[in-house]
């Protein structure tokens, strides 16, 4: 496999950009090398700029659930650009929108469109302050919400690939009102309610958390922390920008069977291009801007072409609720095939897997919380990226990060990444 042009890429990339790239994990920094410069993309593949092809497990981040280059959307993006690309205005296909994300999630009473993940988390949290009155919050040890600044406490993804302890920047004014405790742990939850009694506005929580691999909440922990919120005054945001419209039409709470009192979307809601939402009770939010006066605002929010593409993936989705028994199998094909060929192996190791999330931990313990995920053997995992993408297997670059399963996949793809699993451990162990 060559790539002298992703390496020429990177080399002039590192002139004009920190780092050569515009979002820190796909720098390849901690699994090491350079990373590789895409051109294309079309149903479960991607294409390099050298031309080697990929099947792809990051699916950008999650939204490509039914591959990339779907026709149906890359054709309504083409038709709604002919009407111009932004009016900053309203349309028809915003109410659209939104009636539809109502009719998938029932809990919803009202959304607002935004244009990214880190947006819809930091308005949910702006309002519940703003709701409440009060300041702090939770949030879980190796779940990231976004970069903005009151998440990045003890925040997964590229916070935890890069092993960054405390982001400059990040004021301790801001930093002192997130609290912070172990996933799937509810007495510390309970406890840092007992410390700040009527202080905490919100628990945020990844539902199923997907920035420290994938991690299942245990039984009872989500039902848990929605009896603490009700019992306290607090609202508990979930956090569906991984999940929502992935693990259910209605997301992790249509899935887990929990209403939280507020959500928020991302990546799967713009099929791909810049979109995020909040939403929830109405009581919440009839508190935001115009009609209350916690401010949120944006000149793009609810744009055209991203509210038609995500429209039309979810249309899809909600026409063809059998799309979700055809990952589930999808998912559970490739897990069994996994499992054999690592238990072959002889290597400790862990499969959590829900609906179309996947990840593989190199442990020889449950991963249930960031320090179980951080204590396996992540220098591994980091030889079987490179092991795995030398054979045309895409994995995202870090073990804390989620697989993610489109349905174009066939079983000829998964059969392919089965058999490269099997030759990267016997080529790294
Ligand atoms: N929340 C979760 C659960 C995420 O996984 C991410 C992004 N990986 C975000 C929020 C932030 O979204 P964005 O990158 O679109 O700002």
């Amino acid at each position: 496999m060559t790539i002298s042009k992703s390496e020429q890429l990177f080399s002039r990339a590192q002139n004009s950009i920190p780092g050569g790239v515009n979002s820190p994990v796909r720098a390849f920094k901690s699994v090491g090398g350079n990373p590789i410069f895409l051109k294309n993309a079309r149903g479960a593949y991607l294409f390099d700029a050298d031309g080697n092809k990929y099947i792809d497990y990051i699916n950008s981040w999650g939204p490509m659930i039914l591959g990339h280059a779907y026709t149906p959307v890359v054709e309504a993006i083409q038709k709604k650009a002919a009407d111009s690309t932004s009016f900053g205005a309203p349309t028809e296909l915003e109410v659209e929108m939104a009636e539809l994300v109502k009719s998938l999630v029932p809990n919803v009473d009202l959304v607002r469109m935004v244009s990214s993940g880190t947006e819809a988390c930091m308005s949910a949290l702006r309002l519940a302050r703003g709701y409440t009155g009060r300041n702090k919050f939770i949030k879980f040890e190796g779940c990231y919400h976004g970069h903005a600044d009151p998440f990045l406490v003890k925040a997964g993804s590229g916070v935890a690939t890069f092993n960054i302890q405390t982001v400059p920047g990040v004021t301790g004014g801001v930093s002192n009102d997130t609290l912070t405790c172990a996933y799937n742990d509810l007495d510390a939850v309970q406890q840092l309610f007992a410390e700040n009694k009527g202080e905490i506005a919100a628990i945020i929580i990844e539902p199923v958390a997907g920035n420290m691999g994938c991690i299942l909440p245990k039984e009872g922990f989500l039902e848990g922390l929605r009896r603490i919120c009700t019992d306290e005054g607090a609202v508990l945001i979930f956090d569906e920008v991984m999940t929502g419209f992935r693990l259910a039409p209605g997301g992790a709470q249509e899935r887990l069977k929990i209403d939280a009192d507020l959500v928020t979307y991302g990546k799967v809601i713009g099929a791909g291009m810049p979109v995020g939402a909040f939403g929830g009770r109405l009581e919440i939010m009839k508190q935001i801007a115009p009609l209350g006066s916690v401010y949120q605002a944006g000149t793009l929010s609810g744009n055209p072409l991203a509210m038609i593409a995500g429209y039309t993936l979810l249309q899809e989705l909600k026409n063809n609720p059998g799309i979700y028994t055809e990952l589930e199998e999808k998912c559970a094909y490739l897990k069994a095939g996994l499992q054999r060929v690592l238990e072959a192996s002889g290597t400790p190791f862990v499969i959590n897997q829900l609906g179309s999330m996947i990840s593989v931990h190199f442990s020889d313990h449950p991963v249930t919380d960031f320090a179980s995920a951080a204590s396996a053997n992540n220098a591994l995992f980091n030889k079987f990226f490179h092991a795995m993408l030398r054979r045309g297997v895409y994995l995202p670059p870090s073990a804390y990060e989620t697989w993610f399963l489109s349905n174009a996949l066939t079983q000829e793809d998964l059969d392919a990444t089965i058999k490269a699993t099997e030759e990267s451990l016997k080529e790294i162990l």
